[in-house]
């Protein structure tokens, strides 16, 4: 601990935000650029703690708590401290491989269980890691490290997102020969396809893939396995076969107007929207696009919040925001105490900015959806809505109409984001891969293997929709199993 009285001198100070009014006319990331001299200060606000929470990586209460890759958070908060950044850069990758994507998009479960929090507000981790990969990629410190010698073995990972990548790193780092199959135009997962650009920028994302190309690990993109290549051919021709390709299948919303033109489902809005935007079309333009329009985000999550962020930079005439649950108290609850995630109320990004532009936070809270409205050329022309209460029926909880609070609300154009159903179907079915009693692919945690031979699987596609850096975690883990199943030994960490 470099400086014991750090916290008692420096209050809590973030990387900060472009002020909402100037960032929703561009697709830049919204973070400002971090000054070194701060973040010193703010490493020296770490109290190295004898049981540092930052990093345990637990789950309680069904939430992260905790870095879950376990950064050595209050080692390279001390090394940013004594301003000795490479150091810290080395201690960061020990445990993440893409600091530079959960630096930018992690809800930083570190902070929610950083001691500090009990008595102040915890330690700003999530900018200090962005910061050190940053400066590490500006002074040319992360350079290609391709492996000493290959082992003759070979691995087919399938899906390109943060847990794909991350198995794939470790496997060549291991010496192993890994070809990653992808079937969007573009490596990345739903780092690409999925966090928009202001949270997340592309270059980042292709800085890295062209980091681990020049390591040797080779990419094969618009290739769909299961129907543009059987996976058995996969099983037959690598060693092993690694399957993380997400959670993607949307939950829909099966009512009265569903087939409206203008419902579409977050993900296709989103998704066109970055394809549009990194072949520099006009993305305003699109069917999909909000400008001019009334637009209703369905989900409070943070799909619901990039679909409020994009519609607000196409320009739209209104954004409506509909929740099921219950606002968060602005405090922890009783129920909620530290070391767990804290289920405050918190504006995130797309709702700053809604408040700046339109005058509130467009969520609209314990509100649920009962039909689309149409004109007569079949285009939605508005959401009819109730409000609910949660009321307890046989054990479970269930969300009850509140007489009389019914309401249409104009929308031109409504985004489904109401969370993910688990993985797609097309490569479970042809290898009669077992699932789990939510459709995941069923692979024990710690193991990853499948009821299939030499197929492992990982990420999203094993736990369900989740988070960047479990994505990683499990990337990380299984290519350790993998690796042991190959070897016979393994010592990746
Ligand atoms: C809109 C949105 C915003 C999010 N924001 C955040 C955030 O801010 N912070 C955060 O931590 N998490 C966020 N998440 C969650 C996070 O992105 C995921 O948990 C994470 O990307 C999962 O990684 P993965 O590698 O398991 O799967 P994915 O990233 O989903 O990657 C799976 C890949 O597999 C490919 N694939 C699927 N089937 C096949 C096939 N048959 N053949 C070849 N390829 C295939 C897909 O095209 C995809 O590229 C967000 C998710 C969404 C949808
Ligand atoms: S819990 Fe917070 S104060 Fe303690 S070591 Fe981790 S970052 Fe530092």
């Amino acid at each position: 601990m470099g400086k014991p009285t750090g916290f008692l001198e420096h209050s809590r100070s973030p990387i900060p935000d472009r002020a909402p009014l100037d960032r929703v006319k561009d697709w830049d990331e919204i973070h400002e650029d971090f000054q070194e001299d701060k973040l010193k200060e703010q490493g020296s606000r770490c109290m190295d703690c004898g049981t540092p929470y930052c990093h345990t990586g637990m789950t309680i209460s069904n939430m992260a708590s905790g870095c879950p890759v376990n950064n050595l958070i209050p080692e390279w908060n001390d090394l940013v401290y004594q301003n000795k950044w490479r150091d810290a850069l080395d201690r960061l990758h020990k445990t993440n491989n893409f600091p530079e994507f959960t630096g930018r998009v992690c809800p930083a479960p570190c902070e929610g269980s950083c001691v500090l929090g009990v008595i102040e507000p915890p330690v700003t981790i999530k900018s200090i890691e962005c910061a050190i990969i940053d400066k590490g990629f500006k002074e040319g410190w992360v350079q290609p490290n391709p492996p000493k010698s290959r082992s003759g073995k070979k691995v087919a990972v399938v899906g390109s997102g943060p847990a794909g990548l991350a198995a794939a790193d470790q496997l060549n780092k291991a010496g192993h020969s890994v070809t990653v199959y992808e079937r969007a135009d573009r490596i990345g997962g739903l780092l690409v396809y999925g966090i928009p650009n202001m949270k997340l920028d592309k270059k980042y994302v292709q800085r890295r893939v062209d980091l681990l190309t020049q390591e040797g690990i080779e990419f094969v993109v618009s290739t769909e396995v299961g129907k543009d290549l059987p996976a058995k051919q996969l099983i037959e021709e690598f060693d092993s076969v690694i399957l993380c390709c997400g959670a993607t299948k949307p939950r829909d919303l099966p009512i009265e107007g569903r087939e409206l033109e203008g419902v579409h489902f977050a993900m296709d809005f989103l998704t066109k929207n970055t394809q549009g935007l990194l072949e520099l079309k006009d993305v305003t333009a699109f069917e999909t696009a909000a400008k001019g329009k009334d637009a209703v985000v369905i989900g409070g999550g943070d799909t619901g919040t990039d679909c409020v962020g994009t519609s607000l930079r196409h320009g739209c005439k209104s954004i409506t925001q509909l929740e099921i649950m219950p606002r968060p108290p602005d405090e922890r609850a009783d129920d909620n105490p530290w070391p767990e995630w804290p289920k405050v109320y918190k504006m995130d990004y797309g709702q700053e900015e809604a408040k700046e532009i339109f005058g509130s936070d467009p969520r609209n809270y314990l509100t649920a959806t009962k039909k689309f409205i149409g004109d007569e050329n079949g285009k939605l022309k508005a959401v009819l809505i109730h409000e609910i209460e949660w009321k307890q029926e046989n054990g479970r909880f269930s969300p009850i109409e509140v007489p009389g609070s019914e309401r249409e609300i104009p929308a031109q154009v409504a985004f489904l984001a109401m969370g993910f159903l688990g993985p797609e179907d097309i490569i479970a079915e042809e290898l009669g891969l077992e699932r789990d009693s939510r459709s995941n692919i069923q692979a024990e945690y710690g193991k990853f293997s499948t009821n299939i031979d030499r197929v492992f699987s990982a990420g999203d596609m094993r736990r369900g929709q989740s988070l960047v850096v479990w994505a990683i975690n499990e990337g990380r883990a299984v290519a350790r199993e993998c690796d042991r199943h190959l070897m016979g030994e393994t010592s990746l960490p």
